[in-house]
């Protein structure tokens, strides 16, 4: 099977070169030629790690059987505490697909567990040698899920960045806090955007690359546009219908529709897949907070970037250029030269239309909504007081665009993207309670209140010291890479 550019259909490469080279040299993105099938029925009964390997040997056929096996034992055993792929039942109509139960508490831990070993094994399968390291920019999330998924990985080193004063106490010390040999970690003074053109930088500066080359070091991102980074999301959505089916919710071969919180449109293009693959995924609802670009994008055609970007609760929603929404586009489109042209018109005039044939396409499986932030925080406090159910920021953006959408016939998922107590201040203060300042009185408080535990993961970070505390400026981040 093999993998071509959104940009160019000439282009042709194995998954692991795809993984390899993250993003296509034409700046496209790379998509799978066709699409796999899987017999969802002869997968029940099975494990998540069963069907993760019938996924993932369906899009890497490339990569070595018991090398694939090992790796998706290694990613989701332990480290997801047996509740990978964990569904809790919210109400009659609901289930919430918590993702949340990895080593930092949010989703990307299923990307970002397995994306590691993915791309060591493409490296020997390319008979590349010398060491990886990975430079990360985050605004929170992505760093602490990628120093968990990096960190101890032979042939590896990864160094985070994050903006000073620009990320919560608990995001801050899920990074500053671990003790692998291989990971750093810098504060970096000014705000994301800065530490992010510091990382851009550093990618295109030839005196760095040239000095890590005499070191045998080679650059790479753990970017969210990797294949290797949407692969492992497809698997959630196969093992939450097979477990739809097992309990008899619903009959095998009806639709379940998801909710699903969206940023930079991966999580939902993952059910995309998912669908494509031959898992009854009904409608997939993109739910987006206050920055509203892609149900915006789905209603009228039109994707507008150039507006008020706002900080909200949900930050790792808040995106104006979701960068996957370009392989769907690619694939309903199933035009490189289109989608050239709107990437082009995309980054000079800030927007682009599709016809309507394109956007009927889309619709055909997507639906969308968007919530303000006083909805979220109302939704917080009546799921809760409702159903009992302690819900984050993000997942509440996804329980009231399902809400106000209405539309399901049978049950629905909502796709549960971080842990509640990763938010404890926010969720008090939702709930109606006093907030306490430091970061560990929320959590106990939230806990108090709520009769529930927090992930260990977090609730340990107040005993650990910090390892990491230097602050540089955007201009010396080209120099971290070499001082490992
Ligand atoms: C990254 C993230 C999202 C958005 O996912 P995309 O794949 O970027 O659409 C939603 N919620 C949380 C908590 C996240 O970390």
């Amino acid at each position: 099977m093999e993998y071509t550019s959104t940009r160019d259909c000439g282009r042709r490469v194995s998954s692991a070169e795809a993984i390899l080279t993250g993003l296509s040299p034409d700046g496209g993105l790379f998509v799978p030629l066709e699409i796999p099938r899987i017999d969802i029925k002869a997968l029940a009964g099975k494990s998540y790690n069963e069907v993760a390997f019938a996924v993932l040997h369906a899009f890497l056929p490339d990569y070595d059987e018991a090398f694939l096996t090992r790796a998706i034992h290694q990613s989701y055993g332990e480290n997801f505490d047996s509740k990978a792929g964990h569904l809790a039942r919210v109400n009659e109509r609901t289930c919430a697909l918590e993702l949340w139960h990895g080593p930092t508490a949010a989703f990307k831990d299923y990307a970002l567990q397995l994306m590691p070993k993915l791309l060591v094994e493409a490296r020997r399968m390319c008979g590349e040698k010398g060491e990886t390291v990975i430079l990360v920019a985050t605004s929170g999330d992505t760093g602490s899920a990628a120093l968990a998924g990096f960190g101890g990985v032979d042939g590896t080193k990864i160094a985070a960045f994050y903006p000073a004063g620009g990320v919560s106490e608990l995001q801050r010390l899920q990074m500053t806090t671990r003790t692998d040999r291989n990971v750093a970690v810098y504060g970096v003074s000014g705000n994301f955007d800065d530490a992010q053109r510091g990382v851009k930088a550093a990618f295109v500066d030839p005196v760095l690359t040239e000095k890590l080359a005499v070191q045998g070091k080679k650059l790479s991102s753990a970017n969210s546009i990797n294949w290797g980074r949407l692969a492992p999301q497809i698997v959630y959505y196969a093992t939450s219908y097979l477990q739809f089916c097992a309990q008899g919710t619903i009959s095998c071969g009806q639709p379940l529709d998801f909710c699903v919180p969206t940023g930079n449109f991966g999580d939902i293009m993952a059910g995309w897949y998912a669908k494509k693959m031959g898992v009854p995924v009904g409608r997939l609802l993109c739910a987006s907070n206050r920055n509203n670009v892609l149900s915006e994008f789905l209603s009228t055609g039109t994707y507008n970037a150039k507006r008020t970007f706002y900080k909200t609760s949900s930050p790792s929603m808040d995106i104006l250029v979701s960068s996957n929404l370009e392989r769907l586009l690619w694939h309903e489109s199933g035009s490189d030269a289109q989608v050239r042209a709107w990437m082009d018109a995309l980054a000079k005039q800030g927007e682009y239309t599709v016809p309507t044939n394109v956007l009927a396409a889309i619709k055909e499986t997507f639906a969308c909504g968007w919530a303000e932030e006083e909805t979220v925080f109302a939704e917080i406090k009546s799921i809760f007081a409702r159903d009992g159910y302690l819900c984050d920021p993000h997942t509440a953006v996804a329980f009231a665009v399902l809400e106000e959408d209405g539309q399901s016939q049978g049950p629905a998922v909502v796709v549960s993207t971080a842990s509640p107590f990763k938010f404890s201040g926010q969720v008090l203060a939702a709930l109606g309670h006093a907030a306490p300042e430091s970061a560990f009185g929320a959590l106990r408080a939230l806990q108090d209140i709520s009769g529930q535990i927090a992930p260990r993961s977090l609730a340990t970070l107040a005993d650990k010291p910090e390892r990491f505390q230097e602050i540089i400026t955007p201009a010396n981040i080209s120099q971290m890479p070499l001082r490992f």
